[in-house]
């Protein structure tokens, strides 16, 4: 995102606009901070400026995956989806990808004041990938790394940053707690916010959540969210046992 200076008058409009507070005044007009900068183009898309000033431009790589992840107009080149996750995750009662057994989960980096680095997301990446968990193949993450048996990813990338990024995988039920305590391992290595998602189908026969009991006898809070099928998206194939 850059600022033309000969149009700006220094008006602020465009400040409180910003997630991550990257726009401040410099010699009377409006300067982006290019490192803070995700390039979500929210300042644009605004329409606040009164002169027209705030440009977006034509981004190369690697930078360019700062507006991938965070520009919620663009969709993913690799997932053809807005926005920074699968489809699958959302809409599981169609797709049926997350079999009974296996839990889906996705780790959240970074929120709208915070944003996080991709030094961070592989980070976390690298401490799920010994417990051989399944990268999920079509997340922009997943993408971006150069082993999925590491959860390394490029080297170019690192010091880029985005609003959020997800990190998707799928595991067998009993892996669960090794998950979690992976994480809660990485939290003090990471400088940023993350949270948890997991998902699976309900089971069949009792309607209870499967890996609700693990967690209350682990003692981890939880909130449960469901997903309900209102007959708009037809299941491909019935929900399958891992
Ligand atoms: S593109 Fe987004 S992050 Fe960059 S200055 Fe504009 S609002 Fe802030
Ligand atoms: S809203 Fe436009 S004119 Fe006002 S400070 Fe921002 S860029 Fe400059």
């Amino acid at each position: 995102m850059k600022v033309d200076r000969e149009r700006c008058i220094g008006c602020r409009q465009c400040f409180a606009q910003c997630p991550v507070r990257a726009i401040s005044l410099r010699e009377g007009k409006a300067d982006i901070h290019q490192d803070r900068c995700v390039e979500c183009h929210i300042c644009a898309y605004s329409g606040v400026c009164p002169k027209n000033a705030l440009v977006i431009e034509e981004l190369s790589y690697p930078r360019s995956l700062r507006s991938a992840f965070s520009d919620v107009k663009k969709p993913h080149k690799d997932t053809g989806v807005l926005g920074r996750g699968t489809e699958e995750m959302k809409t599981n009662d169609v797709t049926a990808r997350l079999k009974l057994g296996r839990l889906g989960i996705s780790v959240e980096l970074g929120r709208p004041g915070v944003s996080t680095s991709f030094r961070d997301v592989q980070t976390i990446a690298m401490k799920l990938a010994p417990l051989s968990v399944h990268f999920e193949p079509e997340n922009p993450v997943t993408s971006l790394m150069t082993d999925i048996r590491t959860g390394a990813l490029r080297e170019e990338v690192l010091e880029e940053r985005a609003l959020s990024a997800l990190v998707e995988i799928d595991i067998p039920e009993d892996r669960l707690m090794d998950v979690i305590h992976a994480l809660q391992e990485a939290e003090p290595e990471v400088d940023t916010v993350f949270s948890l998602c997991i998902a699976s189908p309900l089971d069949p026969e009792t309607g209870d959540i499967p890996f609700a009991e693990t967690l209350r006898k682990n003692h981890i809070p939880f909130r449960p969210n469901g997903k309900t099928n209102v007959g708009l998206g037809r299941p491909f194939k019935e929900v399958e046992r891992a």
